[in-house]
């Protein structure tokens, strides 16, 4: 690590008592103090000081005064704001990297070539927007206004923290919202640089606030607030049933990314060779923990031995490590919590008689100085088992079979959860309409390459609204009918 980077990792550390408020770090008020834990050795980093509902009234109040003025500023102000956001992400992207290693596990290779980049890819995604888009439309004499909706509220989880961060904040910006953040207070400290990021970029006071936090105090205390017009949330169903709770007597707007069990249903005339290697890396990138990862490999009855065949092979190519290592390519889980929660699936999978593929249990020789564990497939899952319905959030996959196409088409779409989802198979006009079938949010046909535009979200229990490209960035906008305008 050379020393701007080990200078950049120590301001994020020294901020860890701030909150970013009104264009200025300030100290908060609480005194609650949360350890941030590195989960490759379970080592306290630091400890952030919890914001309290104090805090987050100045922070609304920063944002509401600001709002008059940002909402109306010449689009051309806000695209350049978000272009010398966009500048900063890449410039400090190596010291993103090593924070998201050192608070969330993530493999420095993984943070430098995904977790970073496509952060980055939501700031240029919402320039793209903001560069075309049309704030005042014609229908007859009517005029419809599209307008900032307001104060949001953003609320994001620690498993793509800052991509999770941008997707909602590049956006909200764009619109011309002014925003309150309030990032997970498992990983809080790459959102401190990214605060600092906005300031560099120079976005004018009281635009973009942050306070760390609990989510049973600050985020509530956001979710009820009178001053915030709208919420978006990415995390757990339980928080996000809370928010919305909270949110209904202000009549809020609220938006949710939540859980998911992504299907992911490789057809008969699939390229096998080529589909369960992707298919089980999609499901265990990020050690796991990502909301669309298609956790149910979906495959014809009578090619199940040669997918476990080809999916032990995979997995026995994954190089479990620490996760500042190059080479690693699945690190820790990213905090104690969530580890005892996937091994409690693992066992309650045995217990449940799914076949054990590979992995299993308890940790990897060598690596129990922090929350690492053997990636494990199971086989012969029915869908009636816990391991096919709960959301597991780690490198756990379930390989269920199935008899005809119809079948398959059952079995995913079997879950309260409409997310992610996943077609494999040559013959395209099958596949589109196996696609067109699935109850989800997104599904990709044979793994193609990830589009920044395309809008992201869930049916059922995975959430309301969209994000990402325009639809996301509507989300954050009112519309007005201006009748006898023309
Ligand atoms: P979490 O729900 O515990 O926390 C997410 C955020 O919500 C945190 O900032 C937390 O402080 C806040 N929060 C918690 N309780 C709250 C409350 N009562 N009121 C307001 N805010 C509250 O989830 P997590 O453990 O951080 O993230 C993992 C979960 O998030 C998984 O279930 C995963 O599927 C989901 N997730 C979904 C998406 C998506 O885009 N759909 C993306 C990432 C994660």
């Amino acid at each position: 690590m050379t020393s701007e980077v080990g200078d950049a990792l120590q301001q994020a550390i020294g901020l860890a008592g701030h909150a970013y408020i009104g264009g200025e770090w300030v100290v908060v008020s609480g005194s609650e103090r949360l350890p941030v834990i590195n989960p490759s050795n379970g080592e306290r980093v630091t400890e952030i000081v919890a914001g309290t509902s104090a805090d987050l009234d100045r922070a609304v109040a920063a944002a509401r005064s600001a709002f008059p003025t940002f909402s109306t500023s010449p689009v051309a102000e806000r695209l350049a704001l978000l272009e010398r956001i966009h500048a900063l992400i890449l410039e400090r992207a190596e010291p993103l990297a090593q924070v998201l290693t050192l608070e969330m596990g993530a493999a420095i290779t993984h943070a430098r070539t995904a977790h970073i980049p496509f952060a980055a890819s939501h700031v240029q995604a919402a320039i793209d927007v903001l560069r075309d888009y049309d704030f005042l439309t014609m229908r007859g004499t009517t005029a419809i206004v599209r307008e900032a909706i307001g104060v949001a509220g953003l609320i994001t989880p620690w498993n793509w923290p800052l991509y999770q961060i941008t997707a909602k904040v590049a956006p909200a910006l764009a619109a011309g919202c002014t925003v309150v953040l309030k990032p997970s207070e498992l990983s809080p400290l790459n959102a401190l640089m990214f605060a600092q990021i906005v300031h560099d970029a120079g976005a004018p006071p009281g635009v973009f606030n942050l306070i760390n936090g609990t989510g049973s105090e600050v985020g509530a205390a956001m979710a009820a607030h009178p001053d915030i017009d709208m919420i978006s949330i990415t995390g757990s169903n339980r928080a996000g049933v809370l928010v919305a709770q909270g949110a209904a007597p202000t009549v809020k707007r609220v938006t949710q990314e939540l859980g998911g069990k992504s299907p992911n249903v490789l057809l008969p005339d699939a390229d096998f060779e080529r589909a369960v290697p992707l298919g089980v890396m999609a499901a265990f990138r990020n050690v796991g923990q990502s909301c669309s990862a298609p956790t149910r490999m979906i495959v014809p009855r009578s090619r199940l031995a040669e997918v476990e065949a080809i999916a032990r092979r995979t997995v026995e190519a994954i190089v479990v490590g620490e996760p500042g290592e190059e080479a690693t390519t699945l690190g820790p889980i990213a905090n104690r919590a969530q580890f005892q929660r996937v091994q409690t699936m693992i066992a309650v999978g045995l217990e449940e008689g799914a076949k054990l593929v590979c992995g299993g249990p308890g940790q990897p020789r060598g690596l129990n100085h922090g929350y690492y564990l053997h990636p494990t497939v199971f086989s012969e899952v029915s869908s009636a088992m816990h391991i096919a319905q709960e959301e597991i959030f780690g490198p756990v996959l379930a390989i269920l079979p199935y008899d005809d196409i119809d079948e398959a088409v059952s079995i995913a779409n079997d879950t309260i959860f409409g997310l992610g989802g996943h077609v494999q198979g040559t013959d395209i006009d099958l596949a589109r309409s196996v696609a067109l079938r699935i109850r989800t949010g997104q599904v990709h046909i044979n793994h193609p390459a990830w589009d920044a535009h395309a809008p992201f979200g869930g049916y059922k229990r995975s959430g309301n609204g969209r994000e990402y490209g325009v639809f996301g960035f509507e989300e954050y906008l009112e519309i007005k009918a201006v009748l006898g305008f023309a």
